[in-house]
């Protein structure tokens, strides 16, 4: 299993230690794991990695790679805030840190009347001053060339009903290959509240994200796809992604990617040869 984002008590709204995270991982049956705490940033920097913090994340995650040598491989990732204005920031961080996997996702739109609606405020996302943003900031994320992943583009199906994002996302769809960016599809959108489209209603236990219906226009793309549970504590080590790629796999996805070094490695689903490709990394 490959899970290719996860927090720990780095980014503050999560729990667990680096290694708490991992050993959880391992007891889970994760056999390549990113570490992706939230990235230093300027909005909403109480929940996050602060840039003085950077050297001992990565020196916890340089300690695990060596205690669970032989039992998971572990790499050094950042989920990056995309925000306009924010390429600079993020570009001299990257420059600065030598990562195997940069996601970039957006958590926070300003609308109109300098109000910053996040995205897990449910409610407010249907919105059409919300939608135009997102989608554009979408647009400018896949062409800023920082990132190798998106983090849950998708994640607004938890507020907006699938054929509104989907109609938005769709002209995006050949920007992912152009630039060479991956796809996430993120498992905690099996795990997380959703509205009910009828009610209004927060509801919980309704699969959300990623979007079944878009996974046949990604592959048409030959867009790459990323796998993660979005752990936010040990508990969560690896949640979903077996219950995903289950489900997935039938739709006619054929293989999941991770980044290491910054550089792609594909491994195909249901190949014999997956788990060895995946172990002689180790
Ligand atoms: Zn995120
Ligand atoms: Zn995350």
């Amino acid at each position: 299993m490959i899970d290719s984002h996860s927090h720990t008590f780095y980014s503050k709204h999560a729990t667990g230690t680096v290694d708490e995270l991992v050993r959880a991982s391992v007891a889970a049956g994760v056999k390549v794991l990113t570490i992706t705490d939230h990235a230093p940033f300027p909005v909403d920097s109480d929940n996050r990695l602060l840039e003085s913090e950077l050297d001992h994340y990565f020196a916890d995650i340089e300690r695990a790679q060596q205690i669970y040598q032989g039992q998971i491989k572990i790499l050094r990732g950042l989920e990056f805030d995309y925000m306009p204005g924010s390429d600079a920031y993020n570009r001299d961080l990257l420059a600065r840190y030598e990562l195997d996997f940069a996601i970039g996702s957006i958590h926070y739109v300003e609308v109109p009347g300098n109000r910053l609606v996040k995205v897990w405020e449910l409610p407010r996302l249907a919105g059409h001053a919300f939608l135009d943003l997102y989608f554009a900031h979408l647009e400018a994320l896949l062409e800023s060339g920082l990132f190798d992943a998106v983090g849950h583009a998708d994640t607004l199906l938890r507020g907006v009903p699938e054929e509104i994002v989907l109609r938005r996302l769709e002209p995006l769809l050949p920007l992912f290959v152009r630039n060479g960016i991956a796809y996430e599809l993120n498992a905690s959108g099996l795990r997380k509240s959703s509205l009910d489209p009828k009610s209004g209603r927060e509801i919980h236990g309704v699969w959300s994200y990623p979007s079944r219906t878009l996974l046949p226009q990604l592959m048409a793309h030959n867009v790459a796809f990323t796998v993660g549970s979005d752990a936010h504590a040990p508990c969560d080590a690896g949640a979903g992604i077996v219950d995903l790629l289950n489900a997935l796999q039938p739709l006619g996805l054929q293989s999941i990617s991770y980044f290491e070094r910054r550089r792609r490695i594909d491994v195909p689903l249901d190949s014999p040869n997956a788990p060895a490709a995946v172990k002689s990394n180790q």
